[in-house]
């Protein structure tokens, strides 16, 4: 039997940003009132300034606030300055274990120090170098993941822990916060306050709990990741469940995807992301496209793929609609600026549920870039506004051949 589904509404529920404190890594703000801002770091040996910079541009070209460089030797550190000047973000410089390479990375004007107080052998360096952070006005990121807690001899407190809570994601839930309150009475014990902390692990659902955890505990801003994700194709979706999870709660203040692969994908999906939740605008053309099914007449992966090419350089956030027939695909595009619905030797081009063109195959990429270039133009100038959800698309009246597909030769050009 077949059952009447109930008329329903679909609202998305974002939850209101939670509020925090606001740092400043150079001219970016972090918490507060400031966009959640995006976050990658370089592949590139730091020493090697021009390759860095080179990689550096690259990842603001594609929309990175700030960068982060590892330091892990002085010829690193020594690169800063020469980095630093040249960059067009702000650097925030990657300490592990040695508290000279932040006391020289600070001299060298970075803008922000990631260190770890237990990364650091004794007490007195960790002072020296938070002194040296408040004198500048250089903040600091801390952060615990899953692995570093459980590293650092703290087996028998989370055996006990997860005795005490019984389960073991809330046991070290509670250890990684435990240690982070640890590391924030240093910074209380020197009076600085300017920190942004971070609670990392490969597991989705435990950076979930684990941030939701440490943003009920404290008022510092959250640098949100999944540390080790893997690759893209792995990765991509251990990111997304978990960052797009947080920040639809309302939680998180900057944010780094993390992939085994050229950092700058990982600030177009970081992007993407924050686009798709609502949380930065697009400034770029965003593409739609049907999944294709058994009434695709054309190659519609590779004239999506081309379509994508073509339209990088369009500075017009423009939504681009290629869909696959003409039969489904007006619906399917609603909301669209500019359509075309492609089938077998010809394409129809809408602009704004307008019927514009009818090409051949041939000249359906090129007529389609033609008239996004000329719709973005009219919206530069004002003349029209990018659609919303509400624009609709009225399906052209087709006639169908006897084998039901349908001759888009029909419309005239
Ligand atoms: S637009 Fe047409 S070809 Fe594409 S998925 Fe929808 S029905 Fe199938």
């Amino acid at each position: 039997m077949l059952l009447s589904r109930p008329s329903s509404t679909i609202v998305l529920i974002m939850h209101p940003r939670r509020k925090t404190r606001k740092v400043f890594v150079g001219s970016v703000p972090i918490g507060g009132d400031a966009p959640i801002s995006i976050q990658s770091m370089t592949s590139t040996y730091t020493r090697d300034v021009d390759d860095t910079v080179r990689q550096i541009r690259e990842l603001a070209t594609a929309g990175c606030d700030i960068v982060r460089v590892a330091v892990p030797d002085q010829r690193d550190t020594k690169a800063l300055p020469a980095i630093i000047e040249q960059s067009p973000v702000p650097i925030v410089a990657d300490v592990h274990f040695h508290f000279e390479r932040a006391l020289e990375a600070i001299e060298a004007g970075v803008h922000k120090i990631r260190l770890n107080p237990g990364n650091i052998a004794d007490r007195k360096s960790v002072d020296r170098v938070i002194a040296a952070c408040r004198d500048r006005g250089v903040p600091i990121r801390v952060g615990v993941n899953e692995g570093s807690v459980v590293e650092r001899g703290d087996k028998d407190v989370r055996a006990a822990q997860q005795q005490a809570m019984g389960g073991e994601a809330d046991g070290l839930i509670q250890l990684m916060v435990d240690v982070l309150e640890q590391y924030l009475r240093i910074f209380d014990e020197n009076n600085f306050h300017d920190v942004v902390l971070s609670a990392k692990s490969i597991d989705a659902t435990l950076v979930i709990d684990a941030y939701r955890a440490v943003a009920d505990r404290f008022d510092f801003p959250l640098h949100l990741g999944v540390t080790h994700a893997g690759p893209p194709e792995t990765g991509r979706i251990r990111s997304i469940a978990a960052l797009g999870s947080l920040m639809a709660m309302g939680i998180g203040d900057t944010i780094r995807i993390s992939y085994a692969a050229d950092p700058v994908v990982e600030v177009e999906d970081a992007k993407e992301l924050l686009c798709s939740l609502g949380l930065r605008n697009r400034t770029e053309p965003e593409l739609i496209a049907c999944p294709t099914c058994g009434r695709i007449e054309i190659d519609l992966i590779r004239l999506v793929a081309d379509v994508r090419r073509k339209l990088e350089g369009i500075k017009t956030p423009v939504k681009v609609a290629v869909m696959g027939c003409v039969v489904n695909g007006p619906g399917e595009a609603e909301g669209a600026d500019v359509a075309v619905f492609a089938g077998k030797g010809r394409g129809v081009i809408y602009v704004q549920g307008e019927q514009q063109r009818s090409v051949s195959e041939d000249d359906m990429l090129d007529a389609l870039y033609e008239e996004t270039v000329a719709f973005a133009a009219r919206v530069e100038r004002g003349e029209v506004s990018l659609s919303n959800r509400t624009v609709t698309i009225a399906p052209p009246d087709p006639l169908p051949r006897s084998d039901g597909s349908i001759p888009l030769t029909v419309y005239k050009t």
